[in-house]
């Protein structure tokens, strides 16, 4: 958490990683209080399209805008599939379907233009930040455990690297609020699915059953693609923020989906102004 600090904003509350902040590059992880929507109440859902009005979500969005300032910036989004799909935008018009209701279906989103926002939503999930000190370049990254094991940072990073001109060793990654090793228990289904892609998969796992399962640090097994591909591990940061012990806070699908109400969701954002290379 040192690396994070929690900024007050009108009603919003968000969450923004210093040290990329230093490096010129607006980013925060949001909570659950400071909106419109009956999630229970005065919830800044940013996402879930069928559990809420779209005109909540619309306020909820302008809301979070207005708190960082930034109100005319558009807000680039993704239909969330749980894949390893990347999109990259290099233009304006290019952006324009992701600024949509109903934007493309993909989990990680790229792009080397200014005054925009790249806006990845969760509740559990990991959210991931990327940015590039040299370049400029951002990145937002949806990873629940199926992008995580179907390598969606390596396809992310590749990807910066064949087309935007990105070297790994300057890049600042950061990883915000998701389930943490505490709560994600996994069955042994999953658990298998990461030992095939994974040889180090056993630092991943603690609390092993008897029946085969077992909890998944899934921030670390993302952190270990980043190193990988040799993002420097100092430049990697982690909030170490559980979703599920922090549900006052947090929104969690798998704490709520329970309670028989829709569960919000967070959302994850960087952009950058400006920038002088
Ligand atoms: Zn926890």
């Amino acid at each position: 958490m040192d690396h994070f600090i929690f900024r007050q904003s009108a009603d919003l509350e968000l969450l923004v990683c210093k040290p990329m902040e230093a490096q010129g590059f607006i980013n925060a992880f949001t909570t659950r209080y400071g909106g419109v929507s009956p999630l229970p109440a005065a919830a800044l859902n940013l996402g879930n399209y069928s559990q809420d009005d779209y005109a909540n979500i619309t306020e909820n969005r302008r809301r979070l805008k207005e708190a960082l300032g930034l109100p005319d910036w558009p807000l680039l989004t993704l239909r969330q599939i749980h894949s390893a799909d990347v999109h990259s935008i290099f233009t304006i018009d290019g952006a324009a379907p992701f600024l949509d209701r109903n934007p493309p279906p993909g989990d990680a989103i790229v792009s080397c233009l200014t005054r925009v926002l790249l806006a990845i939503q969760t509740a559990d999930c990991l959210p991931i930040l990327i940015a590039d000190r040299r370049t400029g370049v951002t990145a937002a990254i949806h990873a629940g455990w199926r992008g995580t094991v179907a390598g969606i940072v390596t396809r992310i990073v590749g990807l910066m690297q064949q087309r935007l001109g990105v070297s790994p060793a300057d890049l600042i990654v950061a990883q915000g609020p998701a389930i943490g090793p505490c709560c994600f228990e996994v069955g042994p289904e999953v658990i298998a699915r990461f030992r095939e892609l994974h040889d180090q998969v056993d630092c991943l796992l603690s609390g092993h059953q008897v029946d085969g399962r077992a909890n998944l640090d899934l921030p670390l097994a993302n952190r270990l693609q980043f190193r990988q591909l040799g993002v420097d591990d100092s430049s990697i940061y982690d909030c170490n923020l559980c979703t599920v012990c922090q549900n006052d806070k947090f929104f969690s699908y798998r704490l709520e989906k329970g309670a028989e109400r829709p569960v919000g969701r967070l959302m994850g954002l960087i952009g950058r102004n400006q920038f002088d290379e």
